[in-house]
């Protein structure tokens, strides 16, 4: 199997006065949660800057990613362009809370960019379209009728019940 692109090595920033190095990660993922996944076939794009501190090193940047995501109203699918920031520290410390882990002279920041990745995703995708909008009005129009005590003579029902009358 290949080296993992996520896999970096840091060996000329850990515990060294050097400058902060550029670096871009680029690979295909299958990340996801139940309504949005990112597009297994455009690679994620991480610019990211490493900079050497003390103990460790923190990774700040961003990565650009593209979504299939499937609208919760009328369950059409979108594509949506997507960016999320990325700030972090990986050093030798047990604390996986305050950190991500240093190994050697590497660190994976596969972890990193999927925590980031998915956390920017939004729990409800909606799309634009103006037919899921009329669903929506509709389902609007349903919620006011139920919530309407004097409801029942505008419901459905009471239409239909006054068309058929009419028919007399
Ligand atoms: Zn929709």
């Amino acid at each position: 199997m290949a080296k993992s692109a996520f896999l970096l090595n840091v060996a000329d920033l850990v515990g060294r006065d050097a400058s902060p190095r550029p670096v871009v990660v680029a690979a295909s993922v299958d990340w996801g949660i139940e309504m949005s996944v990112v597009d297994p076939e455009v690679e994620i794009v991480a610019d990211l800057i490493l900079h050497p501190v003390s103990g460790g090193v923190a990774v700040t940047g961003a990565v650009t990613y593209t979504t299939l995501d499937t609208c919760f109203r009328c369950l059409d699918a979108m594509r949506t362009e997507r960016r999320a920031s990325i700030g972090a520290l990986f050093d030798t410390s047990d604390d996986d809370d305050e950190s991500y882990p240093l190994v050697g002279n590497e660190i994976d920041v596969e972890q990193l960019l999927r925590d980031e990745v998915l956390l920017a995703l939004p729990v409800v995708q909606e799309c634009q379209k103006s037919s899921c909008a009329v669903v929506r009005n509709v389902q609007v129009d349903l919620e006011t009728v139920t919530a309407d005590d004097e409801g029942e003579s505008r419901s459905p029902f009471a239409v239909l019940k006054d068309f058929l009358e009419s028919e007399d």
